[in-house]
């Protein structure tokens, strides 16, 4: 076990609905959701945040928004719509530092998100 949750999951180290599986990226169910389908997609690598990302993390950050949108398809929101969500830091509620994008959907979503 380390210090980072997110890195635990990733390793295998701490147990998760996992919903994909790859050699850059994990994704796994939310324990507390907000939405029918809410799933975190993180990279492997610890990265802190959004903020802590730099121009060779570019492919990455793309891996991960296409896994989002697999995982979309997959989870039978696609068509009827869904929303990729990363929180950064205090005011929009980041409360684990390793950078995940949250995939929400199987509800309409209010706009704009409280
Ligand atoms: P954020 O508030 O944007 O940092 O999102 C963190 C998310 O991680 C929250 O939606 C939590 O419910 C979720 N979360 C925290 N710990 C776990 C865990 N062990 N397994 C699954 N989801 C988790
Ligand atoms: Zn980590």
């Amino acid at each position: 076990m380390s210090d980072c949750l997110f890195c635990d999951i990733a390793r295998g180290d701490l147990p998760a609905n996992i919903a994909h599986q790859d050699d850059r990226a994990v994704a796994f169910h939310d324990r507390n959701p907000q939405a029918p389908v809410h799933v975190l997609i993180v990279p492997k690598r610890h990265i802190e945040s959004l903020l802590t990302m730099d121009e060779g993390d570019e492919a990455l950050l793309g891996h991960l928004h296409l896994v989002a949108a697999q995982l979309a398809r997959a989870l039978g929101v696609a068509e009827a719509g869904f929303r990729v969500v990363i929180n950064t830091n205090r005011d929009a509620g980041q409360s684990v530092p390793h950078l995940h994008l949250h995939l929400l959907g199987g509800r309409p979503l209010g706009w704009p998100p409280g």
